[in-house]
Formats: C-alpha cells, structure tokens, sequence
C-alpha cells in the first residue's frame, strides 16, 4: 500500500473523481435497502483502492441518515474524522496475521457494537492470514454477533480458506483506467513532470498505488536494476552474462524477489509485444519491440516461466542461490 492513500476522492477539473464509483454506487444501494451483509470479501490488485473503498462502505453502514452515507449525520462524521468507535481496522503485524490478533479481534467483536447498533471490522491484506489465524476467525464469521460487519480486503482470493470465502459476500474491483490514475497523479503531484506520471501510468496497470509509488520514486534501486538485466535477458548473447550480474544480489533476499517480479513482468511485455496480444507495461513500449525482434516466442516463453519457478523458489527458500543458478541455467538452454 502506497502511504497515506486514503483518499476519498480528489478534484479533477472542478469535478470529483471518485475510486470504484460503481462497485461504491451498487452497494450503497443495497445498504440503503437494508441489505447488509456480515461479512464482504473484497478484491483487487495493490493498490486499487480496496480500504478506500472499504471505508467509504463502513460510513455507508454505520450512517444515521436517510441515505447512506450521508456525510452530515454525526457517525459520518466521526467516520470522515477517523474517529468513530464502532469502526476497527487492523493490519497484519509484520509479514502475517497472526492468530492472536484474530483472538484480539473476536474478543473486540464480544464487547461492540459501543454507541450504535452495528459495528464494522476492516481486515487489510487478509490474505496475510496464517491458516489457524482463519480458523479462529470462522468462529466469529459462524455466529456474528447482531450488527458486526467485517470487510476482509485482499489480493488473493484464493489464499482465504474455502470455508472463510463461501461466508463472505465476494466484491471485486477493477483495475482504474489510465486517464483516472493520471488525473489522480496531476492532482496529488502538481509538479511532478508529465513524462515522469506517463511512465508512472503505463507501470502501474490501473493501480492509484503503485502509481503514486512509482512517481514518488519508491523501490526505485529495483526497478532500475531489472531494466540493466533485461539488457542481458532478452539478449540471445547476453544470457550468459546474467550469472555475474546475479552475483550482486546476494544476501539482498528481498530486492531480489522484487527485480525478479520486475523481470517477470517485463518477460510479460515482450511476450506480449511479440504476439500482438496485449500492451507493454513495466517496458517501455519500444524496448519491448525491440527485445521481442531479438527472440522467438518460444525462448520468450521458456524465459517467462523459469522467471515465475525462480520468484516461487525465492519466495519459499531463505537461501536464493540455487534459485537464480536454476535460472540462468534455464534461460541460458533456451533456444533464442
Ligand atoms: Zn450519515
């Protein structure tokens, strides 16, 4: 998550853009006909604006009003404050969710709702939780107490237990479009250059997120990283170069798993470009011509899943080694 990216909207030529304004519109519907269900699922990319979104949910459900939310009640108030006591968010500690934050969680349920008669939990990156974390939330999510209302976001879907997933109601946002997330930059970041938001758009695939931390220059060591390696990558000549360049990256596990996602998304573009069958995003669109001339569909192939097998390999071993030899021997085998 982009830091402090919370906003509800923000003004775009006198008139406010506004995040999933469709997904928001359809459930505030549903709210204000009294449908509310205890918990919602919702997903979608990094930085898509899914605790925006959630949020905006959470006013609509502990609003007073006529029609939810209507911004003048004094819970929408609290809530626009970030002070309301019926609405709780957590985030994981550190890389999980751990199951005594859940246990913290179901004992926090017992005691609300405080001042009205509903009380809303948001989950943030609830993917993030351990199996056990999950089972001891089913047993809130079973018998929610009257008026709880639980909002777990996340990017992966699947990584909920069947059991969690099949008791929320599912809510899927979409990527922003292009023309929204650049509107977003030039309001937030007046000074910043129009090529630098380009580039910035094009990278982020309708994500006001990675966006804003790609314009801030975040993670920046990285990306510059895999854009020298991609030199050696989809050169047939220069694969075999990829062992020394890789020798800099030991003991950095973390920078390492990120320019190898950088690498499989740049893999994506020239595959992509070479098929005719999407747009370059994390390459410039000429680069991944140009590196596409260069190789046959099938090398591009071969590069793209040794590339996904290593970022698995990394993400399960402590030790990246072995994992970036395998790679480069793979690459190197490939027909270019
Ligand atoms: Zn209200």
């Amino acid at each position: 998550m982009g830091g402090g990216f919370c906003l509800l909207a923000v003004r775009e030529g006198g008139a406010f853009l506004e995040f999933n304004r469709i997904e928001k519109a359809a459930l505030f519907e549903e709210i204000n006909r009294g449908v509310v269900s205890h918990a919602y699922i919702v997903e979608g990319a990094e930085g898509v604006g899914k605790l925006d979104f959630a949020l905006a949910a959470a006013r609509a459900v502990l609003c007073h009003g006529e029609q939810a939310p209507c911004g003048v009640c004094s819970s929408c108030r609290k809530c626009e404050e970030g002070a309301h006591p019926d609405l709780h968010i957590y985030r994981p500690d550190g890389a999980s969710f751990k199951v005594e934050t859940v246990r913290e969680i179901r004992r926090a349920v017992q005691l609300t709702p405080g001042e009205g008669d509903r009380a809303v939990y948001i989950m943030e990156s609830a993917h993030a939780m351990t199996p056990s974390a999950q089972n001891a939330l089913l047993k809130v999510f079973e018998e929610p107490p009257k008026g709880t209302v639980f909002f777990l976001l996340t990017e992966k879907r699947e990584s909920l237990l069947p059991t969690v997933r099949s008791r929320g109601r599912s809510i899927r946002l979409s990527a922003a479009e292009d023309g929204d997330v650049a509107a977003y930059l030039r309001e937030r970041y007046p000074k910043a250059d129009a090529a630098a938001i380009e580039e910035a758009v094009r990278m982020a695939e309708g994500s006001y997120g990675k966006a804003e931390s790609i314009l801030k220059k975040e993670g920046r060591a990285e990306r510059e990283a895999a854009l020298k390696l991609c030199e050696l990558l989809f050169r047939p000549t220069g694969r075999y170069g990829l062992y020394t360049a890789f020798l800099g990256q030991k003991g950095k596990r973390d920078g390492t798993v990120q320019i190898i996602d950088h690498l499989t998304a740049a893999a994506k573009d020239v595959l992509v470009t070479k098929l005719g069958c999407g747009k370059s995003a994390f390459l410039h669109p000429d680069k991944a011509a140009e590196y596409s001339a260069d190789n046959t569909a099938e090398a591009l192939y071969c590069i793209f899943e040794a590339l996904l097998d290593c970022a698995r390999s990394l993400r399960r071993n402590t030790d990246g080694g072995t994992a970036l030899t395998e790679l480069c021997r793979r690459v190197t085998q490939g027909k270019g």
